[in-house]
This record gives structure tokens, C-alpha cells and sequence, in this order.
């Protein structure tokens, strides 16, 4: 504990009592229920499709994402935490978004002499400076899907099909409409940028003060910004379709003939741009139906040059990610709860201290089979320990006094009838696995799965640090 704390307690000087900032929360036991079920979702459906998980680190050199995510993004403009260090003033900044540092990744390994395409998921927290908002944190959870190294519409489509799975088994996805579109490669869109800057050229006065700026620097986030009077603008700007190369045509034709084959419904929609201009060709967004374009649950694309623009050799890829707290809510929404495993089933009650040796006993046996089981501790009369027993939710309590210990017996109370009966110590764990279903026993032994292999070396390549 912080010494300057107990002197200011000592001088009665009243401490501030601390909270989260602003836009930061924790993750309580409660709301870990939904994450857990999510991830496990996660894994089980990006494990079935072949993707192996990854993790980069929470600070990168800024670099990383003022060139992967683009510099007149709002991301790398408002909304990165970026900061230098105090000797050698290297800058650096906490991880907006999950591709820039597994494109990163991807290149600093050597990835791309692995069989094509690599696979790669993640579940992690990520920041931005963002004005906090309902379902917008400024630490926030994202997971996500990425293929690097395969440009085929395949690639599209079955990443489409892997979100839409996670959704499907989350209970949101009925809520959910897809929205795709495609941004061209660079040929076809660098004429498309071209019309949108001849439209918008002598519109300036109708347009917001970052999309004056935009058209300078990024014309393409004219098309969906949410300021109302851009939006109109935006809707008889030029369309994106009448510019689209043969090969990005093609490419979009054969994603969407591929999702109808695997029966994925999807909306075209042709202002799709997505905030970030690492995309080109397929985008994509999962959009909540009840609040249209504002709440996206989710959304990806391809993003052909990123391997490249980061140091990489041309590398197509394609990516998702969406947001946990977004689903979370929707799941709320849905009335959906969230399987909690955090039951108790077992209190064990005691009083002295040669029961508490039996009742530790009896908790480890419990618990080797098992079992949650909760107690042994404290000296509360035994009234006090039942009420916490019944406070936990457990149905049965193990109560030992001196007398049972003696008699190497201990009561077995049924909390919810208060019936209880005395049987041998030696019988009370075989008679609570008679009582309490199967589907609540937490059995895991890891010791089946480690196994020694001489193939494995002291560390493996991967964690080699420099
Ligand atoms: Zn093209
Ligand atoms: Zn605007």
C-alpha cells in the first residue's frame, strides 16, 4: 500500500474516492458471464474454419497506425493515444483497431512462408479517444478474423459466413442486416476520387468543417459522414459503380454469388466506405436493423495493399472485427442471459478448528471431483453460516461441529427443505454427487492434454525476444 495514503488517512485529509475515467470500464463477473460465452463462441467457430489465434501487444509504434490505418482517418486524427518516451523520444501508441499490428506481425515473422493463406483471430482490448457514447468505450474489446495471403472472393465470402456464424450462435443475428459493397482497387478508385472532388468542388459551403478538409485530403469520407447536410450531398454525389475496373467488377460479382450460394442475405449498399483506407474492393458491415447506419455491430473488408504500405511484399488480405460490448448489448436486448458457471453447490460449515481440518478435507475432495464448493473459513456461529450458504445459492451444506469430527460423521443439510441427516465423513462426497446433476460438475484435467514431445525447444521462435 502507498505510504502517502495512510498519512493523509492519519491527518484526516478526506481521499478522493477513485473512479474509472471517463469512458473506461471494468469488466465485472457478471458482464464476464457475456464475454466468455462469446469468446468460446469465437474459438469454436474460427477453430472449425482452420484460423489460429494471435495477440499483439497493446502499444505499437505509432507508426504502425498512422500508416496502416491512414493518416487523415479519424482514428489516427482524434482518436489515437500516442505518446513518446522520455529518453530517445520514440513514439508510440495504445492499439485502435486490430490489423495494423497483425499486418505488422505478419511481416516482422515471416509469415508470408507459410502455406497460404494464414488464418489468424483475435480477442483483445483496444483504444481510442473517442467521444464516449452509449455502446463506445474508450477501452473497448473487439474480436476479429483475418486471411492474409489469398485474393480470391472465397476468402470474402467464407469470412462474411464466419461473422455471420458467431452472430447466429450469439442469438443477434436475426437483428443484424449485412451491408456490402466494394471500394475498387486502386486504378478504378482513384478516378472515382477524381468525380467526387469535381462534384463536391464549389459545394464547400455546404459541407462541415472536417469534410472541407476531407475533400482535401480524403474525399472518399465524404460518403459517410453523419453531419445531416453532408449526408444530403452525399446521396447525389457521384456512385462508386459507374468507375468499377472488369477485375473489381468480377471480384464483386463472384463474393456476392458466393454468399447467395451459401445462403447469406445481404444488402448492396453503395456508400458504404468504412473509416478506415486500408480497405479497397470487398467492404462490409453487420448494422443493428432497429438503428440503421449509426449502431454497426461489426464490419471488415479487404485490404490488398496493407502488407505492402507497411514494409511487407504484396500480400492480399482480407479482414473483421467487431466490437464485444456492441454484442453484449444487442444480447441484452435480446433478453438473451449468458450461462454463468460461477455456481456454488457445496458450503461447508464448521466450528473449531479440528473440524476446519476435516471441513479443508472434505473441500479438496469436493473440489477434485468437481465440485464448487465454498466454506471452512471464518469463526461465524453456525446460523451465520448457513445464511451465507444460502446466500451463495448453494443447495447443500456440510456442516461439521467436535462432536461429528469425533464420531467421524458430518450433517448433510438439503438447504432448500432444511432436512438434513448424518452420515459417515468417508460418504459425504459420494452422497453430494448423487445429488447434484451431472452438467454442474466443472471436471478439467489439463494433465491429459500437456504431453512431453522432444520436438518442442526451450522457446519457441515466436516468443524470441530481442
Ligand atoms: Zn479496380
Ligand atoms: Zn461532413
Amino acid at each position: 500500500m502507498d505510504k502517502s495514503v495512510g498519512k493523509a488517512q492519519k491527518s484526516g485529509v478526506k481521499l478522493e474516492k477513485f473512479q474509472t475515467p471517463r469512458g473506461v470500464h471494468d469488466v465485472l463477473p457478471d458482464d464476464h458471464a457475456y464475454f466468455t460465452i462469446i469468446k468460446k463462441v469465437v474459438r469454436h467457430r474460427a477453430r472449425q474454419a482452420g484460423y489460429r489465434r494471435i495477440s499483439t501487444p497493446v502499444i505499437e509504434y505509432k507508426d504502425v497506425f498512422v500508416r496502416g490505418v491512414g493518416e487523415s482517418t479519424d482514428i489516427v486524427e482524434k482518436e489515437l493515444y500516442s505518446f513518446s518516451t522520455k529518453e530517445g523520444g520514440d513514439e508510440y501508441a495504445l492499439k485502435p483497431e486490430g490489423t495494423a499490428g497483425i499486418v505488422r506481425a505478419y511481416i516482422q515473422h515471416g509469415m508470408g512462408s507459410l502455406p497460404q493463406p494464414v488464418e489468424l483471430y483475435y480477442i483483445e482490448p483496444h483504444f481510442r479517444h473517442d467521444r464516449p457514447q452509449k455502446g463506445r468505450y474508450r477501452q473497448f474489446f473487439q474480436f476479429g478474423f483475418e486471411v492474409l495471403g489469398e485474393s480470391d472472393p472465397g476468402v470474402d465470402a467464407q469470412i462474411i459466413q464466419l461473422a455471420h456464424l458467431v452472430y447466429s450462435d450469439l442469438g443477434i443475428a436475426d437483428r443484424l442486416s449485412l451491408q456490402i459493397s466494394t471500394l475498387g482497387c486502386s486504378e478504378c478508385r482513384e478516378k472515382f476520387i477524381n468525380d467526387l472532388r469535381d462534384y463536391y468542388i464549389g459545394k464547400e459551403r455546404n459541407l462541415c468543417e472536417d469534410c472541407v478538409r476531407r475533400l482535401q485530403t480524403n474525399p472518399l469520407r465524404l460518403l459517410d459522414c453523419k453531419e445531416e447536410d453532408c449526408k444530403i450531398l452525399a446521396e447525389n454525389a457521384p456512385k462508386f459503380k459507374s468507375e468499377i475496373c472488369d477485375e473489381c467488377k468480377d471480384h464483386h460479382q463472384k463474393v456476392l454469388e458466393l454468399l447467395d450460394a451459401i445462403d447469406i442475405e445481404y444488402i448492396e449498399n453503395d456508400s458504404l466506405v468504412r473509416g478506415l483506407d486500408y480497405y479497397n474492393r470487398t467492404v462490409f458491415e453487420f448494422w443493428d436493423k432497429a438503428s440503421g447506419g449509426s449502431s454497426s455491430v461489426g464490419g471488415g473488408g479487404r485490404y490488398d495493399g496493407l502488407v505492402e504500405q507497411l514494409g511487407g511484399a504484396a500480400t492480399p488480405a482480407c479482414g473483421f472485427a467487431a466490437g464485444m460490448e456492441r454484442v453484449v448489448a444487442l444480447m441484452r436486448e435480446e433478453k438473451l442471459m449468458a450461462p454463468d458457471k460461477d455456481h456454488i453447490d457445496v458450503f461447508v460449515a464448521q466450528l473449531g478448528f479440528e473440524p476446519k481440518k476435516v471441513a479443508l478435507q472434505l473441500l479438496t475432495a469436493l473440489r477434485s471431483e468437481g465440485v464448487h464448493a465454498l466454506g471452512a473459513v471464518g469463526k461465524a456461529s453456525m446460523k451465520a453460516q448457513l445464511s451465507k450458504a444460502d446466500k451463495f445459492g448453494a443447495p447443500f451444506a456440510l456442516i461439521l461441529g467436535e462432536v461429528e469430527v469425533r464420531e467421524g460423521k458430518v450433517i448433510l443439510r438439503d438447504m432448500k427443505s432444511g432436512t438434513q441427516e448424518v452420515i459417515p465423513i468417508g460418504k459425504a462426497v459420494a452422497q453430494i454427487l448423487k445429488r447434484i446433476s451431472k452438467d454442474r460438475l466443472d471436471t478439467y484435467d489439463p494433465t491429459k492434454e500437456l504431453k512431453k514431445d522432444n520436438s518442442v525447444k526451450p522457446e519457441d521462435e515466436l516468443l524470441i525476444r530481442d
